[in-house]
């Protein structure tokens, strides 16, 4: 009880700081051809005996949606065509209404609530007209830091989960490199104990805001004994010497968002940066993971109800024979039997939260949700972008941007065939090898 109190207290206090905020309603459409009746919310964002939520979600996300339609959603074109956004400048909008810390503990600039707050900014984050800055969104505040959180020292938390908390530096997380994504264990990159320092050598391949950042949540080798307990994770200052962004990514889709790849020559991080036990990092990375792959599936339920819903509302208007293309039983049933899965992902979501925040390992359901998340975000968007026609087919309409940049799904925070590994693996159907 005395739990419950203190986090709708907390809660109140962040509704009162988004209520500082200076809102008005000017949400533009991708599509001139979109009729500017506003997209309806799901029935389970409408309703208070929702499965995990209470109306203090509902609150928290109304708020979110009034920074999404002034400060991101206006601006989401330009940031698209110029192939980045404004990380610092909208992260800090973020972190002064405590968006970027909901479940990250008090002292450390967060509200203290559970992670089921986190899964609806994630739901509420998918109201974005675009998948690359949700995505930038989701590293900073569910991606790169749910490790330091959790194990990381008091010093280390406040000197960077605390500013990245509050939106005053950019994170990035570097796991993947050129020879290692989907095996995270046999990445390459070192860091060697040389007195009180590490010495880093290497280099991190599509890391997610990297060319912004200013602190990389860093996976490396610090020894040579066996690949799932021979690596550490540590917080490594992007602005040393010895760290060079490369290049910056061209893409298929997620233009907004910046990746880039990044080398390390001889970067000197003290050891006090490592974050808790030196040869726990893989471990850490893989907790790290069950958070990133539940974030994610949150933010593509949302933004799929937006997709069959403007397709719903394009199809009403657009008329083929003299009737709406709507009318065809064809397209009205596939778009119901679309929102179905939509549904039942959104239930499978729920209740792997509900579980995850109960103390549960959860690493089967979130990689299922996962699994089940990419191949409905493909499956979705070819669908829906069918009955678009040749309006699909340009870059006018948010549908077309959806199926460029949802295809990610199936392949970043570990592809289908490693999701399927992994279910197998509890399903103990996988050869020994
Ligand atoms: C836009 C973008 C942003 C990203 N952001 C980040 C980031 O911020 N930080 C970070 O660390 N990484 C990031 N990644 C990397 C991402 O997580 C990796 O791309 C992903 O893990 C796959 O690794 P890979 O690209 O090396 O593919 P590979 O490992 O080469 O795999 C290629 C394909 O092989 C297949 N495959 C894999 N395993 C199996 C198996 N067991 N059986 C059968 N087939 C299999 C899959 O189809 C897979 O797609 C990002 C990637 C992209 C594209």
């Amino acid at each position: 009880m005395m739990a419950l109190c203190s986090a709708s207290l907390r809660l109140n206090l962040l509704v009162n700081r988004c209520r500082f905020y200076k809102f008005s309603s000017n949400v533009r459409s991708v599509s001139g051809n979109v009729p500017s009746k506003p997209v309806t919310a799901s029935v389970s964002e409408t309703t208070d005996d929702n499965l995990i939520y209470t109306r203090d979600h509902f609150a928290l996300k109304e708020s979110l949606r009034k920074i999404i339609d002034q400060e991101i959603n206006p601006h989401v074109e330009q940031w698209e065509a110029e192939g980045t956004f404004p990380a610092h400048k909208i992260f800090k909008i973020l972190g002064t209404a405590g968006i970027l810390g909901v479940s990250k503990p008090v002292e450390y600039g967060g509200l203290g609530l559970d992670f089921s707050y986190s899964v609806a900014v994630a739901e509420e984050l998918g109201n974005i007209r675009c998948g690359g800055i949700p995505m930038a969104i989701g590293v900073q505040s569910d991606m790169a830091t749910p490790a330091l959180a959790r194990f990381g020292s008091p010093e280390l938390k406040k000197e960077f989960l605390l500013p990245t908390v509050l939106g005053d530096k950019v994170a990035c997380l570097g796991v993947s490199e050129v020879g290692a994504g989907s095996d995270v264990s046999s990445i390459m990159t070192k860091a060697v104990r040389k007195g009180d320092e590490y010495v880093i050598n290497g280099g991190k391949m599509w890391t997610t805001n990297g060319t912004q950042a200013d602190w990389m949540c860093l996976l490396a080798n610090t020894s040579d004994g066996p690949p799932h307990r021979n690596k550490s994770l540590i917080c490594l200052p992007m602005n040393l010497p010895g760290v060079h962004v490369a290049r910056k990514i061209n893409k298929m889709g997620m233009w907004s968002s910046d990746t880039a790849e990044i080398f390390f020559d001889d970067v000197r991080v003290p050891c006090k940066n490592i974050i808790g036990q030196e040869g726990m990092g893989f471990t850490y990375q893989m907790l790290q993971f069950q958070v990133e792959r539940l974030w994610g599936v949150a933010n593509v339920l949302t933004a799929m109800d937006n997709i069959i819903q403007e397709t719903i509302q394009y199809t009403q208007q657009r008329k083929i024979f003299k009737q709406p293309v709507l009318n065809y039983q064809v397209v009205h049933f596939r778009l119901a039997e679309l929102q179905t899965e939509v549904e039942l992902l959104r239930s499978l979501l729920y209740r792997a939260t509900a579980m995850y925040i109960k103390g549960n390992d959860v690493t089967k359901l979130a990689s299922m949700a996962k699994l089940k998340g990419g191949r409905l975000a493909r499956e979705l968007a070819d669908s829906c972008l069918q009955y678009w026609g040749g309006m699909g087919y340009t870059s006018e309409v948010l549908v077309s941007r959806f199926y460029r940049d949802s295809r990610l799904m199936s392949i970043g925070a570990g592809a289908d065939e490693v999701m399927l590994g992994i279910i197998c693996k509890y399903m103990d159907t996988l050869p020994k090898k």
